[in-house]
């Protein structure tokens, strides 16, 4: 088996999520269960790809309406990333500074970036003629690469290859009006329903349509999907039979508190006290806090599947009850929802401290040295955030959704690590923050609780074997 597989995103090189950490890892330890996988991104003007070097292995053109547009195929040297990464070299579609935007706003030109770069995909495939067995979609942004490979006539050579795909998140979709079908490659004209969905073209949809399997980042979160997805419920309970649920795993070998070189204090000698204090300790430092009191940090993106609206009326109503807590809130996204934490960290900045901002370096040095770790989020299809803070020895807090509840147990549960609670409102949050407060005077607990969240196995080594099966099962492979 070869795999290939199709993102927007790849850690090291471009990430802005989950899914940049999904891409970055799991072909990796395919490749080490010997499922030769490699991964093709766009090309994007970021620090990484500009300090790598690169070998040009094949210059195309796709056409897009009455335009030809060239692109280059090119292979990392020398990369000790454990697969082949692959980038396309789109000029004027892909080289900015940004992914899906940069400092003035969101890119208005989706549509025609992410078809240039699946057409380009699928030509280089075609023409190259590599030797792989199936293609892996991450995403609405390769969502259209089944659609194509099944019903567009220039790529119909692809036809019976398998095509997977992986939603890591349903609540970007790519809807888009069908006043851009003109910019489409051409297609059979009988498929294109299978394109729309709720008279729009939906790349998410189409691709739940055309691959051979899909599957979500973990079993909850398909359920929900079924119940809540922005309209495409009745697509997910039509076409169930293709649908899994697998939990994401984490690279234990960058997220490792034995290792991690962005941390302060390794764990040495399983001295779970020596490191978490030191890296508390750095912490505390570092932002002028009080390492006697419990230290609750948020981090991720500031949008409002995140929870973060709530939970920022929830700080501001304990901070005003109490002087025992304290808080850490590492994020960006949109002003609505930074604001109150800049605000937070004006009227409370002993107890609160808002750093607005991607700091990947920061994050690991938050993972461990917190003592608790917020997810208030609306929905999480797997959360990554909580694996981490668990190898990193901190408790996570978590609503009872998606991944979230497939991955945390609460403490006063069997073998619990983590807070729970099921809720999105003000009063769940601060019944969670007292826990967390009284949890925090039982040291001899609060420790135990942490070390055990450290021995959880979320590694790749046991996630990357589901997916060899998923694959295997859907390509009839005994
Ligand atoms: P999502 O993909 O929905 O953003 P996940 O929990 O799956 O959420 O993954 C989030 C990833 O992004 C984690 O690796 C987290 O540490 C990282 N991350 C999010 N925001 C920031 C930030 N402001 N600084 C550093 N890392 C961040």
């Amino acid at each position: 088996m070869h795999v290939l597989h199709v993102s927007a995103e790849c850690y090291p090189a471009a990430k802005t999520g989950g899914l940049g950490d999904v891409v970055g890892a799991l072909p990796k330890y395919l490749n080490d269960a010997g499922v030769d996988a490699s991964v093709i991104i766009p090309k994007y003007s970021l620090k990484w790809f500009a300090e790598q070097e690169w070998e040009i292995l094949f210059t195309g053109q796709v056409r897009m309406h009455i335009w030809g547009v060239p692109y280059q195929v090119q292979r990392l040297v020398n990369g000790d990333l454990g697969f082949q990464l692959y980038v396309v070299h789109i000029p004027g579609k892909f080289d900015r500074a940004g992914v899906y935007s940069d400092q003035n706003g969101y890119f208005g030109d989706s549509f025609e970036r992410w078809i240039c770069f699946q057409q380009a995909v699928l030509q280089w495939i075609l023409l190259t003629q590599l030797p792989i067995t199936h293609i892996h979609c991450h995403d609405h942004h390769t969502g259209l690469i089944p659609f194509m490979m099944r019903y567009c006539s220039i790529y119909q050579d692809l036809q019976g290859m398998p095509s997977f795909l992986t939603i890591h998140n349903g609540g970007y979709q790519g809807r888009y009006s069908w006043s851009n079908n003109y910019l489409l490659p051409y297609y059979d004209p009988y498929a294109a329903g299978m394109l729309d969905w709720e008279n729009s073209i939906n790349m998410l949809g189409s691709a739940i349509k055309c691959c051979w399997a899909f599957n979500t980042v973990s079993p909850s979160y398909l359920e929900e999907m079924k119940t809540s997805s922005l309209g495409l419920e009745g697509l997910l309970n039509l076409e169930w039979m293709k649908g899994s649920g697998i939990v994401n795993g984490i690279d234990t070998e960058v997220w490792d508190p034995r290792t991690d070189p962005m941390i302060g204090v390794h764990l040495k000698d399983d001295d779970f006290l020596s490191y978490k204090r030191g890296n508390k300790a750095i912490l505390c430092e570092r932002f002028g806090l009080d390492p006697g009191l419990p230290i609750l940090t948020f981090i991720g993106r500031m949008v409002h599947q995140k929870g973060v609206d709530v939970l920022s009326d929830a700080i501001w109503s304990i901070v005003q009850h109490t002087k025992q807590i304290q808080f850490v809130i590492l994020g960006s996204g949109e002003a609505i929802y930074e604001d109150p934490y800049k605000s937070l960290a004006h009227h409370h900045g002993d107890q609160v401290k808002t750093i607005i901002q991607y700091n990947e370096a920061l994050s690991h040095q938050l993972y461990a040295g917190s003592d608790f770790l917020l997810m208030p989020s609306r929905e999480e299809p797997c959360g990554l955030n909580q694996l981490y803070s668990m190898r990193y020895g901190t408790i996570p807090m978590v609503r009872r959704t998606g991944g979230l509840q497939d991955t945390v147990i609460d403490v006063d549960d069997w073998q619990g690590t983590g807070i729970c609670f099921d809720q999105l409102t003000t009063g769940d949050l601060i019944h969670s923050f007292y826990r967390a407060m009284r949890l925090y005077q039982h040291k001899s607990r609060l420790y135990s609780i942490m070390q055990e969240a450290m021995t959880r196995d979320h590694s790749w080594e046991r996630v990357a074997q589901d997916y060899i099966a998923w694959y295997k099962y859907y390509m009839g492979i005994e």
